[in-house]
């Protein structure tokens, strides 16, 4: 079984009950945090869990709801290991992740001369180990694999999404895209799809280009339920509500989605967990 939970379920606009984007994956006892919009660490704290007890972070892509607050995982991953010789925090993301990690580093070095020169037990600057892909199989560890393969959010670019697959059970994290042929292929037979969705109909309505233009880039809860049914997954969970749905209008999100997609359609408040067990996905004729 593999169990997501949609620690926030913002976008880039402030909301006060929404955190920024992140979804935590949990798999054969490993815990994935896939990327880390603003507030994720109390979200993770709700969950259970914390920058500590992360496996590996995953980044879909390095939009800045999506990376808001990975200075505050690293740096708190950092000051609350007490092991010795801690294990480097593992951050997979596209080409130019490195760089961004590097940044951050540089951003927090201040602090992290301060608490080097304070506290005896820590020596070290915090330790990370970027890997950069664009497609492939990016982890394979005690019965655990991810793969990754090129979505298209453009012109942000590269962008990728990933399949988590566990005993038979498989997630796919779509991150930001419009509907693409690498999505379809990544998330054939799927149990579940978490996928960004964007209210076209409402946002074109908004007198401002500069919002209107995120519909550029984004697909539409129908554009994501069509992906869902294509690939023949057997629950599409729905995240990154642009705009934010208001009390009692997940309905009509869903009744959207439904119309497209006839299987199990999840969407809901920040920490909705959803468990995916093996076989729900359906791998399509062809
Ligand atoms: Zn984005
Ligand atoms: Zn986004």
């Amino acid at each position: 079984m593999i169990e997501v939970t949609l620690l926030g379920t913002g976008s880039p606009i402030p909301d006060p009950d929404r955190a920024g984007p992140s979804t935590l994956i949990r798999a054969g006892g490993q815990t994935f945090l896939v990327d880390c919009g603003r507030g994720v660490l109390q979200r993770l704290a709700a969950a259970g869990s914390g920058a500590n007890q992360l496996t590996a972070l995953l980044l879909t892509h390095l939009h800045s709801d999506h990376i808001a607050d990975l200075g505050d995982v690293i740096i708190t991953r950092w000051v609350t290991t007490f092991t010795p010789d801690p294990v480097p925090l593992q951050i997979i993301g596209p080409p130019g992740t490195a760089q961004v990690v590097d940044a951050m580093l540089a951003a927090f070095g201040h602090d992290i001369g301060y608490r080097i020169a304070h506290h005896a037990d820590l020596t070290a600057p915090p330790a990370v180990q970027v890997h950069e892909y664009t497609d492939g199989e990016v982890w394979a560890l005690d019965g655990v694999r991810v793969l990754a393969a090129p979505t298209d959010h453009r012109p942000v670019a590269p962008t990728i999404g990933f399949r988590v697959e566990h005993a038979g059970a498989s997630v796919v994290l779509a991150g930001d895209t419009v509907p693409c042929q690498t999505l379809d292929a990544l998330t054939a037979g799927a149990g579940a799809l978490v996928h960004t969705a964007i209210r076209h109909d409402l946002v074109e309505a908004v007198g401002l280009q500069r919002i209107r233009d995120i519909c550029d880039y984004h697909s539409t809860v129908q554009q994501a339920a069509d992906t869902a049914a294509r690939a023949g997954v057997g629950i599409l969970i729905l995240t990154h509500y642009v705009p934010s749905p208001a009390p009692g209008q997940y309905d009509e999100w869903r009744a959207l989605a439904a119309g497209i997609f006839d299987r199990q359609i999840e969407l809901g408040d920040d920490l909705h967990r959803v468990q995916v067990h093996p076989g729900v996905g359906v791998r399509p004729a062809g």
